[in-house]
């Protein structure tokens, strides 16, 4: 899909609502970061949860995008009509011996780990690994099993281009996470580290919120024999009460925000923000493009006023 050595970037916004301030925002700094590198970005729509999205979200994310100036190239990829790739790799993991079914409700989840993350999350603590076959059989009676994968006792080491060096243990800080869920969705580990690769992503930005996931990706990545993108994980916009912006911010999603900026205002604080511009004054992505370095760029979340 790219000529070799050119930067591809992407979007990968997941349609469950109106985009928000904080979708915008890092898709603006993905976007600026492979143009900025004479590259381009590429766009999937992360719909893979039946529960959460809709198909006119989608139709919406595309228009929101245009309204910024935020392009993209190629086809757009949904996630939902990708499930036979998902379920290649899934077996090829299945294959290596690194995939075993997990019968714990919700409930045996939450008492079996240790929430000791500091993005909250909990480390499960393998307890179904070790259920012998005939344990499995009876389980398997009653409770239809998500998957997990089991990792291994090592460390994985990456550069991040924003945040320097990042490492975790994969066994001690993640666990054995779940590849696919019990009502057959395919967990969005699994499903990004597959669609990167085959939309030759080579340069993934995103919020930092994901820079925990990303060991587990780099992991992935590795036994399914796909290349490693590089990785950007910028600053949060927070909350004026220091949440992470969420659905329920009306007032930031870009329905209320086009009542009151234009594109180019709207791009303009958030550029602003960003360090890029020295005032919050209008102006377009395209203009931004050579004012891009990841230099000016916070490391910390930033709180709305
Ligand atoms: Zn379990």
């Amino acid at each position: 899909m790219s000529e070799k050595g050119r930067v591809v970037g992407r979007f990968a916004p997941s349609p469950s609502g109106r985009m928000h301030l904080g979708n915008l925002w890092s898709c603006l700094l993905a976007w600026l970061a492979a143009r900025s590198q004479g590259g381009g970005v590429v766009l999937r729509l992360e719909d893979l949860d039946p529960d959460r999205c809709r198909v006119e979200y989608c139709d919406q994310v595309m228009r929101d995008l245009e309204w910024l100036g935020l392009t993209w190239e190629g086809e757009v990829v949904y996630q939902s009509r990708r499930t036979q790739a998902y379920t290649q790799a899934f077996q090829e993991l299945e294959e290596q011996g690194l995939i075993y079914p997990c019968y714990c409700t919700r409930a045996q989840r939450l008492a079996a780990s240790a929430p000791h993350r500091s993005d909250g999350l909990s480390v499960y603590d393998g307890r179904c690994r070790r259920l012998s076959p005939q344990e499995r059989q009876k389980l398997a009676w009653t409770r239809t099993p998500a998957w997990r994968a089991e990792v291994p006792d090592r460390e994985v080491v990456f550069q991040d281009l924003l945040q320097g060096e990042y490492r975790e243990n994969l066994s001690r800080d993640c666990g054995d996470f779940i590849l696919r869920r019990s009502d057959g969705v395919y967990a969005y580990q699994l499903a990004v580290v597959v669609d990167d690769a085959f939309m030759g992503v080579n340069q993934v930005v995103r919020g930092s919120d994901l820079l925990s996931s990303t060991p587990r990706q780099l992991w992935l990545q590795e036994r399914l024999g796909l290349p490693h993108p590089q990785y950007g994980h910028v600053p949060l916009l927070l909350a004026p009460d220091g949440r992470r912006l969420a659905k329920r911010d009306r007032d930031l999603e870009l329905g209320q925000l086009q009542q009151h900026y234009s594109a180019p205002q709207l791009v303009g604080r958030l550029a602003y923000g960003a360090g890029l511009l020295d005032r919050p004054e209008a102006i377009t992505p395209e203009e931004l493009v050579p004012l891009f370095t990841w230099d000016k760029l916070p490391r910390e979340d930033l709180v709305l006023q």
